[in-house]
């Protein structure tokens, strides 16, 4: 094992750069990068990518991962959400495909995870009332755009993903954008300061 290697610490234990006192547990197998080796001991730093945090690890606990071969076409598969590297029986398949060797990008307890913040059932049945009626003009309260209902556009009902509460209607494509900018988590102003670093002048331009 040398710097930079990909490794997975396979008993998911260890102590936190940040509070060495304490012995830890982290999900089993989670995936890292072999920083360095701890001064006189056994150990290894490693940055574990799930947890976003740095920990030290007994070397004789971390595999080698060559990540490249990881992925719906090899054995395991690393889930992009907790970042642990499992057998690719741990991805669910993907429903609509033709081939059968596409898998959910996380793994199945990360799903189920997902899938807790979905919008509440109560709320949602309310806001079913309230739904643009279909061939109706509708604004998109986000990008401003007119369409008519579910025939130029479609209309969702837009949740936020931590709590389940409804917002409001907005349109697909704009649900869309909210869903890759994981809203709820502050990316839309990293992306507006990205923009505005980047572009050196106002993002708006
Ligand atoms: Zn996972
Ligand atoms: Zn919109």
């Amino acid at each position: 094992m040398r710097k930079n290697d990909w490794v997975s610490a396979i008993k998911g234990q260890g102590y936190r750069v940040d509070s060495p006192k304490r012995k830890r547990h982290f999900p089993k197998n989670s995936v890292g990068i072999f920083e360095d080796i701890q001064d006189d001991t056994d150990s290894a730093i490693v940055f574990l990518v799930g947890l976003n945090e740095r920990w030290i690890i007994p070397i004789k606990e971390l595999n080698k991962v060559d990540v490249m071969n990881t992925g719906d076409k090899h054995a395991k598969k690393i889930c992009n959400t907790c970042h642990c590297l499992f057998p690719v029986t741990r991805f669910a398949k993907n429903q609509n495909n033709k081939h059968g060797d596409v898998r959910r990008p996380a793994c199945k307890q990360c799903r189920t995870d997902i899938d807790k913040r979905a919008p509440k059932t109560s709320q949602a049945k309310q806001m079913e009332k309230r739904r643009p009626p279909k061939g109706s003009l509708f604004q998109c309260p986000i990008c401003g755009r007119r369409s008519i209902a579910g025939v130029t556009a479609k209309i969702v009902a837009d949740h936020n993903h931590h709590t389940g509460n409804i917002r409001d209607f907005i349109c697909d494509s704009c649900n869309t954008g909210l869903g890759r900018f994981k809203n709820g988590e502050n990316y839309l102003y990293n992306a507006i300061r990205y923009l505005e670093e980047r572009d050196g002048t106002d993002a708006s331009q």
